[in-house]
C-alpha cells in the first residue's frame, strides 16, 4: 500500500527552484495519526525525509516518552520543498502543494487523529486568530474523506529549540494528540 507519493521534480510552485529534494510524509498509510509540520528544514532538504533533523529528535523522544515510536505514526509536511531560509511558506504556495498532495494523502490515510504542529498548519485547517498557548492542546473536528477527523494543535518542536519552557506543553500536546488516537 502506498499513499502521499510527491512527484520528485515537480515545478508547480517556486519552492522548486532551491530544494535539494522533494520531502514527502513518512509512516504507515493506515496510521491512525498523522502529524503535520509547516515545511522541510535543511537536514530534511538534504535527505529527503521529514523531521530527520534537531526538531526532529525532540518530536521522536515526545513520542517516545508516550510510549509510541516512530514508524507507528504518519509525519508529513504542509509543503513538501524547503523554504529559502527557512522562511515562512507563502499562502500561494501552501495552496498549490497541499492541494497536489497534502489533501490527497490525508484522504489516503483517513486517520483518526491528525496533529498541526505549529501556528501556520494550525490556520491552514482551523484559521485560527488565536495565540499558539491557547490553541495547544485543544482538540476539534475537521472533515477528511468526508468525515469527522480530530484536530490537535500542538507547538512546533522547533520553538523547542529556543525555549525550552514550551518543551513541557509540546509533550503534554504529543501525548493529548496520542491520547485522542488511543495509541497512548
Ligand atoms: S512545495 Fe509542493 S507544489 Fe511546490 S514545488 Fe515542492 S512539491 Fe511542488
Amino acid at each position: 500500500m502506498s499513499c502521499g507519493k510527491v512527484d520528485p521534480k515537480c515545478p508547480n510552485c517556486r519552492l522548486s527552484k532551491n530544494r535539494t529534494k522533494v520531502v514527502p510524509g513518512t509512516g504507515p498509510c493506515d496510521a491512525k495519526i498523522v502529524f503535520i509540520g509547516e515545511a522541510p528544514g535543511k537536514d530534511e532538504d538534504l535527505k529527503g525525509q521529514p523531521f530527520v533533523g534537531r526538531a526532529g529528535k525532540i518530536l521522536d523522544d515526545a513520542l517516545e516518552s508516550a510510549g509510541v515510536s516512530r514508524n507507528r505514526v504518519r509525519i508529513t509536511n504542509l509543503v513538501k520543498c524547503r523554504p529559502p531560509k527557512n522562511r515562512r511558506p507563502r499562502k500561494d504556495e501552501t495552496i498549490t502543494c497541499t492541494s497536489l498532495y497534502l489533501d490527497r494523502e490525508l484522504q489516503e490515510i483517513a486517520p483518526e487523529v491528525v496533529c498541526a504542529l505549529g501556528q501556520t498548519v494550525a490556520k491552514h485547517f482551523v484559521g485560527t486568530r488565536e495565540s499558539m498557548s491557547k490553541m495547544v492542546g485543544k482538540e476539534s473536528q475537521i472533515i477528511i474523506a468526508g468525515r469527522p477527523t480530530k484536530f490537535i494543535i500542538a507547538y512546533h518542536p522547533a520553538a523547542c529549540l529556543y525555549q525550552r519552557k514550551n518543551l513541557s506543553g509540546f509533550r503534554a500536546s504529543i501525548r493529548t494528540a496520542l491520547v485522542a488516537a488511543d495509541m497512548a
